[in-house]
C-alpha cells in the first residue's frame, strides 16, 4: 500500500502530453491490442475481471456499464465526463493537461468493446489550457492515423469531439452533460431511461470520468487478472487523490487503493500544516459525509472502508481541516454552494439548498437558534432519499448534515444564548 504509479509513471516528463513521448513509452500499443486481436466481449471482460470501478464519483464497475449497451443497429456514443467541479477536486485536469493521449488510448479500447464510432471528450469550461491540450493531442491523434477512419491499420472507425462546458456544476451529472451536449440547457434528465439505452440523441451512450478512462490501457497491457492484484480484493487498482487543506504538503498522488488515511496525511502529505492537530477529513469531495478524528484514523483508502463509515470516495478530493478550521464557515460555504449550482427543476432542491445556506449563514452570523437547527435537520429530511431528479440535494445534505451531528459542539457555541447557553448546547446535542 502507499504511493503506487501506474497511470502516472511518465506523467512527469515535460513533454508527457505529446504523442511523440507517451509513443516512447509504450503509449497506443494497448489500443493496438484490442483492436487486432480482442473481440468486443473480450475487452469488457477484461475490465470486468480488473475490477475497475468509476473514478467519478459513484464507483460504478466499469465493465458492467459497458456490458450494458444493447447489441442494437443504433449509433452508440463514448463520452469522457471531464467536467470536474466538485469543490476540492482536481486530479482529471492534471491528467487533461499532462496524459491526454493516454485518455484517447482508453476510449479507443472503450469505443471498440460498445461498438462506437463517435465519441466525446466534455471539458470543464475553466479547464481552458486542459482544452487547448486535448484538441492538439486529437489533431495529432488524427494526423498519425490513430483517430478517424481504419485506426491503427485495424478497419474499425472511431471519430471524436472535444467540447467545452461552460461552468455549470450540474453538468458533471451524466444526462445533464448529455443535455449539454446535445446543446440543450444542462438539466439532469429523469431515469430510467439511463444513458445506456437511451443517452446522447437517444442513442445507447456511455459516460466515464477521465481517471476511469487512463485506466483502461494498463488493465490491457498487464490484462485484468493482473491489474486485480493491485489494491484491495473489492476495490482493485490505484487511485488519484487530490489532497487540500491543513496538510504540510497538498497535492495530487496516485496511491494504492487500500492505503490508510492516517499513511496519505502524515507520511505521504506531510502531515498537519504548523504541526497542529487533526480535527476533520472530508475524504470524496464536498458531499462525501465529513469524518472525524477518531474515524479519520481508522479509515483506509478504498471503497469498503470509506462506506462503512458511512461516507464515500466520491471524486477524490481528499479536504484535511486541522483543529483551526471552522466547521461552521466551511459548512455554511458548502451549502451555499449547491444553492447556487441547483438548477432549480425539483423543489426539495430548489428551496431546500436555499434554504439551508440562509439558516446556516444566520448561525455562522451568531443570530441563529435551536429553531433554525431544527429546521435545517427537517429541511434534509425532505431532500434526501430520492425526491428528486439528481443527487445534488442529497449531495447538499451529505456536506452539512454529519458534520452538525459529529460537531454539534461548535455549532451550539455559534448559537444565540437563549435563557443560559448550556441549555442550548443541550438541546443541539439531541437533534439529528
Ligand atoms: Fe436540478 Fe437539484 Fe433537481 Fe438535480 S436535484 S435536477 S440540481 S433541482
Amino acid at each position: 500500500m502507499g504511493l503506487r504509479k501506474l497511470i502516472t509513471t511518465h506523467i512527469d516528463h515535460p513533454e508527457s502530453h505529446t504523442l511523440n513521448q507517451y509513443r516512447t513509452v509504450g503509449g497506443y500499443q494497448s489500443s493496438l491490442k484490442a483492436l487486432t486481436t480482442m473481440t468486443a466481449e473480450q475487452i469488457i471482460n477484461d475490465v470486468k475481471n480488473s475490477g475497475l470501478r468509476g473514478r467519478g464519483g459513484a464507483g460504478f464497475p466499469t465493465g458492467n456499464k459497458w456490458s450494458f449497451i444493447p447489441k442494437t443497429d443504433k449509433p452508440k456514443y463514448l463520452i469522457c465526463n471531464g467536467d470536474e467541479g466538485e469543490p476540492g477536486t482536481f486530479k482529471d485536469r492534471l491528467l487533461i493537461e499532462k496524459l491526454p493521449h493516454m485518455l484517447i488510448e482508453g476510449m479507443i479500447i472503450a469505443a471498440k468493446a460498445i461498438d462506437s464510432h463517435q465519441g466525446y471528450i466534455y471539458i470543464r469550461g475553466e479547464f481552458k489550457k486542459g482544452l487547448d491540450t486535448v484538441e492538439k493531442a486529437v489533431e495529432e491523434a488524427y494526423a498519425a492515423g490513430i483517430l478517424g477512419k481504419n485506426i491503427q491499420g485495424s478497419g474499425f472507425d472511431f471519430d471524436l469531439a472535444v467540447y467545452s462546458g461552460a461552468g455549470a456544476y450540474i453538468c458533471g451529472e451524466e444526462s445533464a452533460l448529455i443535455n449539454s451536449l446535445e446543446g440543450r440547457r444542462g438539466h439532469p434528465r429523469l431515469k430510467p431511461p439511463f444513458p445506456a439505452v437511451s443517452g446522447l440523441y437517444a442513442c445507447p451512450t456511455v459516460v466515464n470520468n477521465v481517471e476511469t478512462f487512463c485506466n483502461v490501457p494498463h488493465i490491457i497491457a498487464m490484462t485484468g487478472e493482473e491489474y486485480k492484484k493491485i489494491g484491495t480484493e473489492k476495490s482493485p487498482g490505484t487511485r488519484m487523490f487530490a489532497v487540500s487543506g491543513h496538510v504540510k504538503k497538498p497535492g495530487i498522488y496516485e496511491v494504492e487503493l487500500g492505503t490508510p488515511l492516517k499513511e496519505l496525511i502524515y507520511d505521504i502529505c506531510g502531515g498537519i500544516k504548523n504541526d497542529k492537530n487533526l480535527k476533520a477529513v472530508i475524504p470524496g469531495g464536498s458531499s462525501a459525509p465529513i469524518l472525524n478524528y477518531e474515524e479519520a484514523m481508522t479509515a483506509t483508502m478504498d471503497f469498503e472502508s470509506i462506506a462503512s463509515l458511512k461516507s464515500m470516495l466520491g471524486s477524490g478530493a481528499v479536504i484535511i481541516l486541522s483543529e483551526e478550521a471552522d466547521l461552521v464557515e466551511t459548512t455554511y460555504r458548502l451549502a451555499e454552494f449547491y444553492s447556487h449550482e441547483s438548477c432549480g427543476q425539483c423543489t426539495p432542491c430548489r428551496e431546500g439548498t436555499h434554504w439551508v445556506a440562509d439558516i446556516l449563514g444566520k448561525i455562522r452570523n451568531g443570530n441563529g437558534t435551536q429553531k433554525d437547527v431544527d429546521l435545517i435537520f427537517s429541511l434534509s429530511r425532505n431532500m434526501e432519499g430520492g425526491t428528486t431528479i439528481c443527487p445534488l440535494a442529497d449531495a447538499c445534505v451529505m456536506a452539512v448534515r454529519p458534520t452538525m451531528q459529529k460537531f454539534k459542539d461548535e455549532f451550539a457555541k455559534r448559537l444565540k444564548p437563549v435563557g443560559n447557553e448550556d441549555q442550548s448546547k443541550k438541546e443541539v446535542a439531541n437533534v439529528g
